[in-house]
């Protein structure tokens, strides 16, 4: 790469120059318009900066949404990326890309999207604030878990989840504690990768269906929703998964899945009730019929009345409803 261009938030524009700063020569621009769900129009006023200055490879510097952008931006102009994660979310580690248009998120995955190089940096994490670093492990948890039920879950992909879950639990309440403690951050970082690579390997389920439908109908935040939700979906498909709820609540170090996903929740003091981050009351019942219009795997068939429920539970902050 000889001319790039660095990609990052508004918020973290000064942290991709100051990136920018150390490549001498090859730094040619920085855009710092990305925006959570990737819309489009970003993106394509992004491909107006790439090419009016003859720019030959990406470096997205933060979370999922900049590392969203990149691969976009990548998708339409070939070019090569660099990932350099900030957060836990682990889009860097998967052929996933999500875009908005028009306020509807379709989801596609190509092996051509996954980044080219990721570079996981400690120090770039540290001034991640604990409210935002405790929603992004149990996003990243969240992948974790649903990788362990995968209808295409293998010995290795489970092993990665129970050890991404375990390294994300044990440090996520250290962080919490002592944001820049540096074997939190680390253990954090290196949870994220090993449940980033569980989400570009196998098959999500409920859980994921029914935060994308969440965030993109409500423009609820990404990773708090995911946070609030996990623990109800668990319990719903206790039942039907009893290994992989076995294994999630070893990682955890308590006797269920559910309930030890809620107290990790409650440790890191994490909003309770998808009302409180923005969801209204009436989109509970537009949310279960919008998550069971289309059929998707899942451990547990899925009915209207149940995600109803579950949905319900989760907007009033009750806790997960053990079957
Ligand atoms: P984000 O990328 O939207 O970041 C949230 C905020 O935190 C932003 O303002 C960002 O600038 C700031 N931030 C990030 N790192 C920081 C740091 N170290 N210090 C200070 N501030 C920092 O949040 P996210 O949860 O990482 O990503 C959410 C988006 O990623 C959603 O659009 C979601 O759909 C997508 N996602 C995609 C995949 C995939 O595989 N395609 C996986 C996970 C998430």
């Amino acid at each position: 790469i000889r001319h790039a261009l660095i990609l990052t938030t508004r918020h973290q524009r000064s942290e991709g120059e100051r990136i920018g700063g150390q490549l001498g020569s090859r730094f040619a621009a920085t855009f710092a318009n990305a925006e959570m769900h990737t819309p489009v129009e970003v993106t394509e006023a992004a491909v107006q900066v790439v090419e009016t200055n003859d720019i030959d490879g990406l470096i997205a510097v933060g979370g999922g949404s900049t590392v969203g952008l990149s691969k976009a931006l990548s998708a339409r102009t070939g070019l090569p990326q660099i990932a350099v994660p900030t957060t836990y979310a682990g889009s860097e580690m998967t052929p996933i890309l999500g875009e908005t248009r028009g306020g509807i998120k379709t989801t596609r995955r190509s092996r051509d999207l996954v980044p080219d190089t990721v570079i996981y940096d400690v120090d770039l994490t540290l001034g991640l604030p604990p409210d935002l670093s405790a929603s992004s492990g149990m996003n990243a948890i969240a992948h974790a878990v649903e990788a362990l039920y995968a209808f295409d879950a293998n010995p290795v992909t489970s092993l990665m989840a129970e050890e991404g879950i375990a390294a994300l639990a044990r440090a996520l309440p250290r962080i919490l504690d002592a944001p820049s403690d540096r074997a939190g951050r680390r253990d954090a970082l290196y949870g994220a990768w090993l449940c980033g690579t569980c989400l570009g390997a196998v098959g999500m389920s409920l859980h994921h269906k029914l935060c994308h439908v969440l965030g993109g109908s409500f423009d609820l935040p990404h990773a708090l929703t995911h946070a609030i939700v996990l623990p109800h979906v668990a319990a719903y498909n206790t039942p039907a998964a009893p290994e992989a709820m076995q294994r999630i609540a070893r990682a955890l170090g308590q006797s269920d899945a559910a309930l030890g996903l809620y107290d990790l929740a409650r440790r890191l003091k994490i909003p309770k009730r998808l009302a409180d981050i923005g969801m209204p009351h009436a989109g509970i019942a537009e949310a279960a019929d919008l998550a069971t219009r289309n059929p998707y795997a899942n451990p547990r068939p899925v009915d209207r009345a149940a995600l109803h429920g579950l949905i319900g539970r989760a907007w009033d902050g009750h806790p997960p409803l053990l079957q």
